[in-house]
């Protein structure tokens, strides 16, 4: 049977109380979360790849970010907050690798006032633990690091992602989720309040053209596709289109620094307001490796190659604050891409019965950096609402 073909009438085989699509860090969270709240709920979780987290969530900086860019009462900046004390509290639990390694945000002359801004606009978010550096307690912190002046964040932190996905994912299963990968969501349909029936692609080969189709029906349905999720969202009958928000592709390239790091802190420059980004930082993985990036490119579709000709622009970025560095250390190493909802700052977009009317059914669009760092908050948002709009 062709996908055009499949019916989407076929009888639902099994039942569930909640299916998620999408098992990056975010639908990871949500059955962990989900399953805890209820332990009695049947949950399934619909992966595409043949693992989680294959796409964004493992394409990051892998940052424990500390809530400092996002405008004040926004999602971002509330669930960044929150999400970061989760996060600490939860890696340490767990024994998942991280270290709160603070970040310094340098100035060069002429950039203090952004220092005071950013200052500002962090406390009203509620962020208290920022310090004002001079440049010469910058200098005892990191003697490479050319600044006229730097902001000491302690809380921005690091943690091995995929430890962190892997727990997740073991905690929900624990629990009684169903993960199945190699499982794409095709459509769903809502059939009355709290009943979705959804064709589930279970081929283990997408390009293949015989598909193995098969329908269950469950009361909630949460679409966390990340670059998928403007997709999945026009899959789903009976959900007005225009309510689908726009998605722009902002690739972020990464360059690795060959041999020992410099640093010892993670270093960004002031941000950058013109491109909506952080800038070229740096960031250190666990294992001590320096790398920067990511940059901001905008691209009209999926490919996670890093080009050489980027290398020049990356040297003069990262010159402005490290006037030492050996270009020729620079190695193209990984990208990712955000899926962010508009060239101006937006916030994450959570969709839900009160936006689209359809009961059950919660819509994540946008979850673009912090999302690494917000995911525990942003898991019990998602359950909070769920349990108002329709509790188990
Ligand atoms: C360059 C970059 C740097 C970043 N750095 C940081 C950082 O340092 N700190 C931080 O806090 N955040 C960071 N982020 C943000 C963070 O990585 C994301 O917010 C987060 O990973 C999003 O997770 P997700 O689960 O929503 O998306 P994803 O990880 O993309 O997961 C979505 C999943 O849905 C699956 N899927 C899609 N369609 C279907 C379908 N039809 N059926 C079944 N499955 C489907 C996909 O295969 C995928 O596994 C960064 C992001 C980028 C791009």
């Amino acid at each position: 049977m062709t996908e055009a073909q499949a019916p989407i009438n076929a009888p639902a085989r099994h039942t569930f109380d909640i299916s998620i699509v999408g098992a990056g860090i975010i639908g990871l969270a949500l059955a962990r979360e989900l399953s805890a709240r209820w332990p009695k709920a049947s949950i399934l979780l619909l992966e595409q790849n043949d693992g989680v987290g294959q796409e964004t969530s493992s394409r990051n900086s892998e940052v424990i970010h500390a809530g400092l860019y996002y405008p004040p009462g926004s999602l971002k900046a509330r669930l960044c907050v929150r999400g970061n004390a989760l996060l600490y509290s939860y890696c340490a639990r767990h024994d998942i690798p991280h270290r709160r390694i603070g970040k310094l945000i340098v100035a060069q002359q002429g950039e203090e006032l952004s220092l005071d801004q950013l200052q500002a606009s962090a406390l009203a978010c509620g962020v208290d633990s920022l310090t004002r550096l001079s440049a010469q307690d910058l200098t005892r912190l990191e003697p490479q690091v050319r600044a006229s002046a730097a902001l000491w964040s302690p809380d921005t932190g690091i943690v091995d992602s995929h430890a962190l996905m892997q727990n997740l994912q073991y905690e929900a299963e624990k629990n009684g989720v169903l993960c199945a990968t190699r499982s794409r969501f095709m459509r769903a349909e809502c059939r009355g309040p709290g009943i979705f029936d959804i064709d589930i692609d279970a081929d283990s080969d997408h390009n293949n053209d015989v598909k193995d189709i098969f329908c269950i029906r469950s009361r909630m349905l949460i679409n966390c596709a990340g670059l998928s999720a403007g997709r999945v969202a026009a899959s789903i009958s009976g959900i007005d289109q225009q309510l689908i928000p726009e998605m722009h592709l902002v690739k972020g390239n990464y360059f690795s620094l060959s041999g020992r790091s410099p640093f010892r802190h993670l270093i960004y420059p002031v941000p950058d307001a013109r491109q909506r980004g952080l800038g070229i930082h740096t960031t250190l993985d666990l294992a001590g490796q320096c790398r920067f990036g990511p940059d901001i490119e905008p691209v009209s579709s999926i490919s996670y190659r890093v080009h050489e000709t980027r290398r020049s622009a990356f040297a003069d970025a990262i010159k402005t604050y490290y006037p030492a560095l050996d270009e020729t250390r620079l190695q193209p190493a990984y990208a990712g891409i955000r899926p962010r909802l508009s060239p101006a700052f937006a916030d994450f977009m959570i969709q839900d019965e009160y936006v689209h009317g359809c009961p059950g059914l919660i819509q994540l669009f946008g979850i673009e950096s912090p999302g690494l760092t917000a995911s525990l908050a942003l898991a019990e948002l998602v359950t909070l609402k769920l349990q108002d709009q329709a509790p188990l």
